[in-house]
């Protein structure tokens, strides 16, 4: 069948890395000698990258080697303190009866489970439901709320509903003035570059705003670099000016829109000068960015973390978004508001269920007609459902205090969470603590039981890419033996905690009774199969199953969404909504003891935790570990020089790395990537205060001194 998609030059899949979501086809190596057998090559019918593919995806087989990966359970001994190889019976018995003695000593909130933005579709709904329905716990949530929740939280605030890009990416090469709020694109997802150039190549405008002159800044037509923790003032401005200068589209405003009254209030404080003064963006780039993008046809607002994780990050990207919707930009063609989303499952893995307030489809956990439909599905009382928990922040805070065991799926927080060593510090305090990794991470190191499962091309599984688009990711290999899938994992634990139904391990079942699951929700994908996924190159949701379901005598099937919003938003009324919105400090500015400012991003070659990545040769030797990137003006103070150890402190703790002295950043701001552990982890340094709405830690902006470290 095309689900298989296997031909003799290989097996159509997907990178496991980012949201891109490279199409790629993974066939046996040239030579035969590849250390998996294995290699990537392009797969150019794929139509989002079109074979273009960035070292993380070519190199991606590597990650298959049984050498760089677990193939065994691991339980920690008893006698030694060490963690050892054990059998799959022994390691399950145990994490089982942790599971169980914590629900039955402490309560069923006292178990908590963390999941990962780049599990599968299938894998993200099976985790939700055991947490649910087996362990009865509110407390499960996920590293998505790291990654982009401000964008989503606004989004649904603004539109009704969230999907990252509510458009095609391939929209971008089309539209006439493109703003990129805080992505670097050409380091994060090189390929989709081409559609920025493509854009260019056309004669549209770029616009790119960011704290650093980055590989996508120099590209722009106007680079506007506001101090880090300032976006909201910034699109204030644009606003007041697009206000001042008559360049509104009212009648959009009085017909597509509500409350623009209070929008307009806000945006009309935010005077140009102090918004200057706020950000350090001149008045006049200002006025040239504001002209650029109102005078443009077609226009869109792109943001990435950049705006997004901060304590105001909702709040950053609604004033985005109001900017958007005050010239007229969403449910137009070529135009609008989009988030560019990171992690491979990042759309697909907020929809289904692994997030502390949400249910399949999208739905709200505390949404009685959801809680109702969801638990029909699973056939279950809506009333034996747990409510909200916590967000992932607050949730690893907790760890050792109320929530006593934690099961871990594919997340790795001692590198990746805000002010990690305290995160790693509540690891540590737990009764137990169960990790399902692929490679021994530096949070599997800490486990009492670490259980070794697949990866991308050793199952089949589906994940939804920045465009809402739902892909198939087609095994293409045997796991090494003693190696299991998370779904098995999940059946095996729900089968010893006397849940001998309802988790199959079969990733078609679970997408099926994801489908059922999330049939009239937001995210609905009741229309979309595997063989369609594989005959149309992926399908847009929402995609509801036309009334009459499949099969002979049927409606002709949904085709599917690729652009939302067109006719109305998915607010009750239909209007989008306004959201007045105040610029407001970081939660924490300079000051004497701590005079810098510090933001944290990614690396071309490292992805993420770096779990994955840093176990590639070629990605390793292009990225070889952690650097702060200082100005020239800022190194002089230091008197320190290209390549010399620097220690940078904050309130949480402090990280040393060399420096990388560049005039592509601002003086008042240094910047770290966060891929690594160890003495240049950036996230011992990082702030956990949160999003009010979102619970997005504020990992782009906290206050930090930097010396020159001492010799050795
Ligand atoms: Fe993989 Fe993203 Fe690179 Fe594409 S851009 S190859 S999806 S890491």
């Amino acid at each position: 069948s095309s689900v298989a998609a296997q031909s003799p030059s290989g097996t159509d899949t997907h990178c496991p890395y980012c949201a891109l979501q490279c199409g790629m086809t993974l066939r046996p190596a040239a030579d035969g000698a590849g250390r998996t057998g294995l290699e990537v090559t392009e797969r150019p019918s794929f139509p989002v990258n079109r074979g273009a593919l960035c070292g993380k995806g070519r190199t991606a087989a590597e990650v298959l080697a049984p050498h760089v990966r677990l193939t065994q359970p691991l339980v920690r001994s008893a006698s030694s303190g060490e963690l050892e190889p054990a059998g799959w019976d022994e390691a399950l018995g145990l994490v089982a009866g942790a599971l169980a003695r914590t629900r039955e000593e402490h309560g069923a909130d006292a178990v908590g489970v963390f999941g990962g933005g780049g599990l599968t579709n299938e894998k993200a709904y099976a985790l939700g439901k055991f947490a649910r329905l087996v362990l009865g716990t509110s407390q499960i949530d996920y590293n998505g709320r790291f990654c982009m929740s401000s964008a989503a939280a606004a989004g649904t605030r603004a539109f009704g509903v969230d999907r990252g890009l509510p458009f095609p990416l391939a929209d971008v090469a089309r539209t006439d003035c493109l703003v990129l709020v805080g992505s670097n694109l050409a380091e994060t997802m090189p390929p989709a570059l081409r559609y920025v150039t493509e854009l260019r190549e056309n004669g549209g405008k770029l616009i790119v705003v960011d704290p650093r002159r980055t590989r996508t800044a120099e590209q722009a037509d106007l680079h506007l670099a506001p101090r880090p923790g300032t976006d909201l003032a910034l699109a204030l401005g644009l606003l007041h000016l697009a206000v001042a200068e008559g360049r509104l589209d009212t009648e959009y405003i009085e017909t597509r829109t509500s409350g623009w009254p209070e929008a307009r209030s806000a945006a009309m404080a935010h005077w140009p000068e102090l918004v200057e003064r706020v950000t350090g963006v001149p008045v006049p780039e200002l006025r040239r960015a504001a002209g650029l993008f109102c005078d443009a046809g077609h226009a869109m607002v792109l943001t990435a973390r950049g705006p997004e994780q901060h304590s105001k990050g909702t709040d950053t990207v609604g004033a985005w978004i109001n900017l958007c919707l005050a010239t007229g930009r969403p449910g137009r063609p070529l135009s609008g508001y989009g988030a560019l989303t990171g992690q491979g499952n990042g759309q697909g893995g907020r929809e289904h269920g692994q997030k502390a307030d949400q249910l399949p489809g999208y739905r709200r956990l505390d949404d009685p007609a959801a809680r109702a439909h969801v638990a029909g599905v699973w056939g279950v009382d809506p009333a034996s459902l747990p409510g909200p928990g916590r967000s992932a922040y607050e949730l690893l805070d907790a760890l050792g205090g109320d929530v006593r065991t934690l099961l871990l799926a594919g997340s790795n927080p001692v590198v990746s969470a805000p002010r990690a060593a305290h995160v790693e510090q509540r690891l540590r305090a737990l009764d137990f603590l169960a990790v399902c990794d692929v490679v021994l991470s530096e949070s599997a190191r800490l486990a009492d039981v670490v259980l070794p499962v697949t990866q991308w091309a050793e199952e089949t599984g589906t994940t939804t890419s920045l465009e809402g688009r739902v892909l198939l990711r087609r095994k293409a290999a045997d796991p090494p033996e003693g190696v299991r899938t998370d779904l098995e994992v999940l059946e095996a634990l729900a089968a010893r905690l006397g849940w001998e139904k309802g988790f199959p391990a079969d990733p078609e079942e679970v997408f099926d009774e994801l489908r059922r699951a999330s049939a009239g929700g937001p995210a609905d994908y009741s229309g979309i199969s595997y063989d369609r996924i594989a005959q149309e190159d992926g399908v847009f949701w929402p995609c509801p199953e036309p009334p009459g379901g499949e099969g002979e005598g049927a409606r002709p099937p949904h085709p599917g969404t690729r652009r939302l919003f067109l006719d109305r938003f998915a607010t009750p009324d239909g209007l989008a909504r306004f959201v007045p919105v105040m610029h407001r400090p970081a939660a924490e500015e300079p000051d004497e003891g701590y005079p810098l400012l510090l933001t944290t991003g990614r690396v071309l070659s490292q992805y993420q935790s770096g779990a994955q990545t840093r176990r590639v040769g070629a990605l390793n030797s292009a990225a070889p570990g952690p650097f702060v990137e200082l100005h020239p003006r800022l190194a002089e103070q230091l008197g320190a020089e290209d390549g010399d150890a620097l220690t940078v402190v904050s309130r949480r703790g402090r990280a040393v790395a060399p420096a990388r002295v560049t005039r592509g950043i601002r003086p008042d701001t240094v910047f770290m990537p966060f891929h690594w552990d160890g003495e240049g982890r950036a996230n011992s340094l990082t702030s956990a205060a949160l999003d009010p709405v979102s619970r997005m830690p504020e990992f782009k902006v906290c206050a930090v001194r930097v010396e020159r470290a001492g010799p050795g």
